[in-house]
C-alpha cells in the first residue's frame, strides 16, 4: 500500500491537492484542490450524481443552502449532541479528541530502558516495560485533562448585527436540507414512496483532530441520499426499511468496485449498540483500507423517522405522507447513504497508484478508472519543430476538447511526456508524428492517422484522425482496450 506521505508528496508536485494558504504558513485542516485535483472531483462527483440521482428512475436531486434557519439545528440534535469529548495535555497543550487517543502511535519515555524514546504503535504496550499509553501521544510528558465535551459546529451570525437572536450555524452534513424540504421535493415532484432526494455540497465541521491529509478536514464535500420509505410495507417478506437497507449497501460497494477500487480494499463495519447514533436503528460503514489502515469512507445508516418527526415538532409543519392504499397519514422511514468526496478521491488515489518496472525503468501510474481519469486524453506532438505536426496536434486537442478533457503538451521528449502522463493518470495519449502529416522533402505521403496509447497496457492503436472523436468516445463510455485494439488493429 502506498504511504500517504507518498501520495502528499505526488498531490502537491503534479497539481491534485495543494495546502490551504500554504504561503502563509498553511492551516493544516483545509486542502486547495489544484488543476488535476478539481477534474478528478468533479469526475467523481459526476458519475456518482449520475449513477446515484439521474440513472435512478427512484431518485431525485436537491441544492440547498448551507446556511439554515438556526432552529433547524436544534432540531436536529446538533446543538445538543454534535460533540466530541476533548482532552487537552497539560504540557504541550496539544488537543485529542478522548475516544480517538490510542489510534495514533504514541511517544513513551520507556523507564526500564533509562528513559529511552520510543515511537509505539497504535493501542499496543511498550516491549520493554510493558506499560500503555496514560501521558499524551505526542509529547509523551504531559498529563491529559478530563474529557470536556466540545460542540463541532462552526458558528456564524446571519445579517449584519451580532447578537444571539441572530447566531446560525455552517451546516455540519447536507443531510438537513433534505428533510426541511422532503414536503416541497415529494409534492411538487409527485413521489410515491419509495424515493430518494440526493444532494452534494459542503459541510462544516470543527473536529478537534484534523489531519491524514483530505481525510478529515474541517471543510468537506458529502455526496448524500436521504432514501425514504413506507415502514409499514414489507417487501420479500422484510419490512421495507431493512431491505431498503441492504440494498443501499451492496449499491454502494458495487459503485466503488465499478470505478475501480479494488474489493480486497474495501470491508463493512457493523455499527454496535454503544456506536450506535441515538437516531439510528441501524448503521453500517463502509471502510476502505487507506495508508492510514481500515477507517470509514462512507456511512449507511437507518434513520429512522427521527428527523422528520423533529422537524415537524419544532416546526409545527405535519411532514407526513399520505398512503393512499391503506388511506392513513405516516411518517416515512429514511435510509441514509451518506459518503465523503474528499474520502473518496483519497480512496480512488490511493487505490489507483502503482510503482512499476518498465524496461528496468520505474514508471509511476495512477491507474484510475478512464471516466475518473482527471485528464482523459494528451494530444502529444511527436516532433515539436515541425509546424505541420504542432498545427495537426493542437487542432486535434481544440475537437477532442469539446467532449473530453483534453491537454496538449511538447515540453519534452515523447518517452518522457508518456511518463508524466502516467504519473497522473491520464487514460490515453494521442501522438501525431511524421507518417500522420507525410514528409514532402522526402516524397512521404500524409497517412492522415494517429496513434493512441493505453496508460495500463502501454499499447498502441493506429486510427484515423476522422474516427479519432468517436474511438476516444467508445473507450470513455466503457468499452474495452482489447475489444477497440481488435476493430481497428494494434499499431
Ligand atoms: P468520522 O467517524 O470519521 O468522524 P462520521 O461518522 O462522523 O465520520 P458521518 O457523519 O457519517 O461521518 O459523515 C458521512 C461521511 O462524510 C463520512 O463517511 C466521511 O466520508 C465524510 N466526512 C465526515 N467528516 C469528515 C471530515 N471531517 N473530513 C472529511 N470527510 C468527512
Amino acid at each position: 500500500m502506498v504511504s500517504m506521505d507518498t501520495l502528499v508528496s505526488l498531490c502537491k508536485r503534479r497539481g491534485f491537492v495543494f495546502q490551504s494558504s500554504e504561503i502563509y504558513g498553511g492551516t493544516g485542516s483545509c486542502w486547495d484542490y489544484g488543476p488535476l485535483g478539481v477534474e478528478l472531483k468533479n469526475k467523481i462527483k459526476h458519475v456518482w450524481w449520475r449513477d446515484f440521482v439521474q440513472r435512478r428512475a427512484d431518485v431525485v436531486g436537491l441544492d440547498a443552502s448551507i446556511l439554515m434557519h438556526s432552529t433547524v439545528w436544534k432540531a436536529s440534535g446538533h446543538v445538543d449532541h454534535f460533540t466530541d469529548p476533548m482532552v487537552d495535555c497539560r504540557e504541550c497543550r496539544h488537543r485529542f479528541r478522548a475516544d480517538q487517543l490510542d489510534e495514533t502511535s504514541w511517544t513513551h519515555y520507556c523507564p526500564a530502558t533509562k528513559g529511552n524514546k520510543f515511537t509505539i504503535p497504535p493501542g499496543e504496550a511498550c516491549t520493554h516495560c510493558g506499560v500503555r499509553r496514560s501521558l499524551c501521544p505526542d509529547c509523551g510528558k504531559g498529563e491529559l485533562t478530563a474529557p470536556r465535551q466540545f460542540n463541532l459546529m462552526f458558528k456564524t451570525f446571519m445579517g449584519p448585527v451580532e447578537e444571539d437572536a441572530a447566531v446560525t450555524y455552517l451546516r455540519p452534513e447536507t443531510a438537513q436540507g433534505i428533510f426541511v424540504n422532503f414536503e416541497n421535493v415529494q409534492q411538487s415532484m409527485r413521489r410515491k414512496l419509495p424515493f430518494g432526494i440526493g444532494q452534494i455540497g459542503k459541510a462544516f465541521r470543527n473536529e478537534i483532530t484534523p489531519g491524514n491529509f483530505i481525510f478529515r478536514t474541517r471543510e468537506f464535500e458529502q455526496m448524500e441520499i436521504e432514501y425514504f420509505v413506507n415502514p409499514h410495507d414489507t417487501v420479500e417478506g422484510r419490512p421495507a426499511d431493512e431491505y431498503w437497507h441492504d440494498r443501499w449497501i451492496e449499491d454502494c460497494l458495487a459503485w466503488f468496485q465499478r470505478y475501480g477500487v479494488q474489493e480486497e480494499n474495501l470491508r463493512l463495519h457493523e455499527h454496535d449498540r454503544a456506536e450506535l447514533a441515538h437516531y439510528s436503528k441501524r448503521t453500517a460503514d463502509l471502510q476502505y483500507r487507506f495508508p492510514i489502515g481500515w477507517s470509514e469512507l462512507m456511512g449507511i445508516a437507518n434513520r429512522t423517522d427521527f428527523d422528520l418527526k423533529q422537524h415537524a415538532k419544532w416546526s409545527g409543519k405535519a411532514l407526513t405522507y399520505f398512503d393512499e392504499e391503506r388511506r392513513e397519514h405516516l411518517v416515512p422511514y429514511v435510509i441514509e447513504p451518506s459518503a465523503g468526496v474528499d474520502r473518496a478521491l483519497l480512496a480512488f488515489l490511493a487505490d489507483a497508484y502503482r510503482e512499476e518496472e518498465v524496461r528496468g525503468e520505474k514508471r509511476v501510474v495512477l491507474r484510475f478508472h478512464p471516466e475518473l481519469a482527471p485528464v482523459s486524453v494528451a494530444v502529444l506532438p511527436l516532433l515539436k519543430k515541425r509546424d505541420d505536426i504542432v498545427r495537426t496536434a493542437l487542432a486535434i486537442r481544440d475537437e477532442l476538447s469539446r467532449r473530453f478533457t483534453t491537454v496538449y503538451d511538447d515540453t519534452a521528449a515523447i518517452g518522457r511526456l508518456y511518463r508524466r502522463q502516467d504519473e497522473v493518470g491520464t487514460a490515453y495519449c494521442v501522438t501525431v508524428d511524421v507518417q500522420t502529416v507525410g514528409d514532402p522533402d522526402k516524397g512521404e505521403t500524409a497517412d492522415g492517422k494517429v496513434t493512441i496509447r493505453d496508460r495500463d497496457s502501454m499499447e498502441q492503436i493506429r486510427v484515423g484522425t476522422a474516427q479519432l472523436d468517436a474511438v476516444v468516445g467508445d473507450l470513455l463510455g466503457g468499452k474495452l482496450w482489447g475489444e477497440v485494439a481488435a476493430q481497428v488493429g494494434r499499431a
